[in-house]
């Protein structure tokens, strides 16, 4: 036998991670390897998200054997959803209303006015989920738009009679396997991609960034970490009653990629791989939640949002009435769901926040210096957020199927 002793993926990763720090602070020279290296790995991922997207969902929901499982399922889905973001949300506010890490902010840094002024409104979102153009949303990557195609496909796939469906679902269960495979093969190069990705981001942002803004990035990273290691690790336990830190660390992989890549959508292939081989979480179940929420799902998004702006408001020393706070809380759930699962997308998006409150747009300068280092934290959250929702929803599931639920 010729075995050749191997580190586990999780070191190789950690190993990786924390070279391209070292790299990143003592040769920031080279910083162009590690975007080499970096970009190389996430091509590689997003390559994979349409064509695993929409099989996976197809597949997810051909096997779905009625319409009421499936009704349930969906309820089930947009509950944890819905609950998990209000619990994040109400996190930040709570702790960036004790800390006011705002207050006495140098507001000098805002002197170059990045205001993003981003059109949203939620009927928009709805429109768009419906694609015009199933190709065209397909070259532009459009998500929302491809799994609700996929979500009709597969259902009325699973009720085409005279065995009219079979060589379509034959061809789509061989894609799925296929993207999964080359996932495998793409995770092998995880520890390279992230060594190159946290190199670059190292070597650009800088670890003296925090300046004044340290008691604000301590905030919002506390809210996540509680977040992240306390409640939704409790709600894990609460529905399964199994070990939620034995999930996390057989989630690790697609953790650090969500963490290192700042982007739910092109660390989701992972996220699918891992929690289906690695956890045994069935496809019916992987294949519905976690494309949904790599897009809508976004509690760490969440959680920032709304802290970053009472800290905007902080700092700009204009007093948040109660009913600005439950405006400020309602908006940000929805620009959670609309945000998309790509790296500074919760940032953009805040100015919607900013207008509900009529607070000055401006504002967003005074936080863009630290905005990187957070992405990667409310990235992972998100990515957890999602997988734990997997884990519990597909637990019940087979409790019903074993007849106990
Ligand atoms: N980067 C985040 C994500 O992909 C979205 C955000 O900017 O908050 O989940």
């Amino acid at each position: 036998m010729n075995r050749r002793f191997r580190f586990p993926l999780s070191v190789q990763i950690i190993v990786g991670a924390l070279l391209g720090v070292v790299a990143g602070v003592l040769i920031p020279e080279y910083a162009g390897v590690g975007q080499f290296l970096g970009t190389i790995f996430l091509r590689l991922l997003k390559m994979l998200i349409i064509p695993l997207i929409f099989s996976s969902i197809v597949m997810g929901v051909v096997n779905t054997a009625s319409a009421s499982s499936f009704g349930r399922m969906g309820l089930r889905t947009f509950g944890w959803y819905l609950t998990t973001s209000l619990l994040a949300i109400l996190t930040g506010q709570l702790l960036v209303n004790l800390v006011r890490p705002g207050v006495g902010t140098d507001l000098s840094v805002a002197v170059d006015p990045v205001a993003m002024e981003q059109g949203f409104q939620f009927r928009d979102i709805l429109i768009n989920l419906v694609p015009e153009n199933i190709f065209r949303v397909m070259a532009d990557g459009q998500v929302l738009p491809i799994i609700f195609f996929a979500l009709l496909s597969g259902y009325f796939m699973g009720r085409m009679g005279d065995g009219l469906a079979e060589p379509l679902v034959r061809v789509t269960d061989s894609l799925y396997h296929l993207m999964m495979k080359i996932t495998g093969f793409v995770i092998k190069l995880a520890p390279i991609g992230i060594l190159g990705l946290i190199y670059q981001t190292v070597a650009d942002t800088g670890l003296g960034v925090f300046g004044n803004l340290a008691l604000y990035f301590l905030t919002v990273l506390g809210g996540l970490l509680i977040h992240f290691f306390l409640t939704l690790p409790l709600l894990i336990f609460m529905f399964t009653r199994k070990n939620p830190y034995r999930f996390m660390r057989q989630m690790f992989a697609p953790l650090i990629t969500a963490f290192s890549t700042s982007s739910s959508s092109a660390t989701l292939p992972l996220t699918i791989r891992t929690i289906e081989e690695d956890v045994g979480v069935s496809n019916r179940v992987a294949g519905f939640v976690l494309p949904l929420g790599a897009t809508i799902n976004m509690d760490g998004t969440a959680l920032y949002e709304c802290a970053a702006v009472i800290f905007i408001a902080q700092a700009y020393g204009i007093p948040l009435s109660m009913t600005q706070q439950v405006v400020i809380l309602a908006t940000a759930l929805l620009v959670s769901i609309g945000a998309a699962g790509i790296p500074m997308a919760g940032l953009v998006m805040m100015s919607v926040i900013l207008k509900a409150v009529h607070l000055p747009l401006e504002g967003v300068a005074l936080i863009i210096a630290v905005d990187r280092f957070l992405d990667m934290f409310r990235t992972a959250t998100n990515v957890m957020s999602d997988s734990a929702g997997t884990f519990i929803i597909d637990h019940r599931e087979k409790l019903l199927e074993a007849g106990k639920g």
